[in-house]
């Protein structure tokens, strides 16, 4: 299949109205969105659907994120819609954040992959927004990478791993976000922190005080253990060189690292020039929203150096650092190493 490239920088309405007409045609089309690059299709499209799941080869149980570009269209993906999700759309839409409530009728099966709910979000992103206004229809989109590989923050990832595999890429600019959305579950007893994301747990227990954090945000799941977000009981976000995540002080990092042979490390701004083995920085440690915008990119880019194996400096886990350390841990395959 060839792919289309469809410039959304220079030739912005052309790209959004050929998107459009590709997505109403059950075509599958990867969009630029605040937090990572998305591979959508129609919510209403069985088809589309498994496309995108083919695409990825995104095991079938895990499933999709449906899109609105404007609150009047919850009504059609979501039913029986408490009080607390409008708080929550208020607070915190248009932007990174995704709830999970009972799913509406019209809404393909396989969206849900099996389950009677549906994660909804209201992207903040002006291009996706303007392809689901001028298509008319909500979007279910996953993130544009191959299952399992780190998440796509720019149109050249999204190309790297899926091009001949889709019908179009709208060719954006970087996202700002870099991390998928929060994900929070209302259907349960209490609400449920399934994914962290760039709005915090600090900004979602002012309007969720009884927020339950799933054991699943940092531990691996134990076998036989049922996953209230499917998502969670992969291998996710991995580069192929094997990896580590490490915690502890600047210090015993630089030491640590500098110990080992033929390795290379992830570290933070704050030690880049102490560290004598290839290293690539994804930010400074005080500022969690750097760190979360870079993390993917870097994840690819040390495929690029021939080591063995790479530590990875792990981040506080307060205020959008816990969704840095979440997509590390799973990128590490929960191996961490404490100094
Ligand atoms: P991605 O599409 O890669 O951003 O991943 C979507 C995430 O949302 C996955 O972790 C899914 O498990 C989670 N998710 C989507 N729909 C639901 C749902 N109905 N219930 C629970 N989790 C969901
Ligand atoms: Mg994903």
């Amino acid at each position: 299949m060839k792919t289309l490239k469809l410039d959304a920088v220079d030739n912005y309405d052309f790209a959004v109205k050929t998107a459009s007409e590709i997505l109403k045609n059950g075509g599958i089309v990867a969009v630029p969105t605040e937090t990572v690059y998305g591979l959508a299709a129609s919510a209403y499209s069985d088809d589309a659907i498994k496309a995108v799941f083919t695409a990825k080869g995104r095991p079938q149980d895990n499933p999709l994120i449906v899109h609105i570009s404007s609150l009047d269209m919850l009504r059609d993906i979501a039913r029986d819609i408490p009080d607390v999700a409008y708080e929550c759309a208020k607070a915190f839409w248009p932007g990174p954040f995704t709830m999970v409530l009972p799913k509406g009728e019209k809404i393909a099966k396989s969206v849900s992959g099996g389950l009677e709910t549906v994660a909804v979000r209201f992207p903040s992103e002006k291009t996706i927004c303007d392809i689901i206004s001028t298509s008319g229809i909500p979007l279910a989109a996953p993130s544009a990478n191959t299952s399992g590989r780190p998440s796509p923050t720019t149109a050249e990832h999204v190309i790297d791993d899926l091009k001949g595999k889709i019908d179009a890429v709208v060719m954006g600019k970087d996202c700002t976000v870099g991390v998928e959305s929060t994900v929070v579950s209302l259907v349960g007893e209490k609400p449920r922190l399934l994914r962290p994301g760039a709005v915090t747990v600090e900004q979602l227990r002012k309007v969720l005080p009884e927020l339950v954090i799933d054991d699943a945000v940092l531990e691996q799941l134990k076998d036989g253990e049922t996953a209230a977000s499917p998502g969670m009981k992969y291998k996710h976000y991995a580069p192929k060189t094997d990896a580590f995540l490490v915690e502890g002080c600047s210090n015993s990092f630089v030491n640590f690292v500098n110990s080992k042979d033929g390795c290379a490390a992830i570290c933070f701004s704050e030690e880049y020039y102490s560290i004598n083995v290839p290293k690539i920085c994804y930010g400074s440690k005080r500022d969690e929203s750097s760190l979360a915008q870079k993390v993917f990119s870097v994840l690819r880019d040390i495929d690029s150096f021939d080591v063995k194996e790479v530590y990875i400096h792990a981040p506080s886990k307060d205020g959008v650092g816990l969704a840095v350390y979440n997509r590390l841990i799973r990128a590490c395959g929960f191996k961490v190493i404490r100094l």
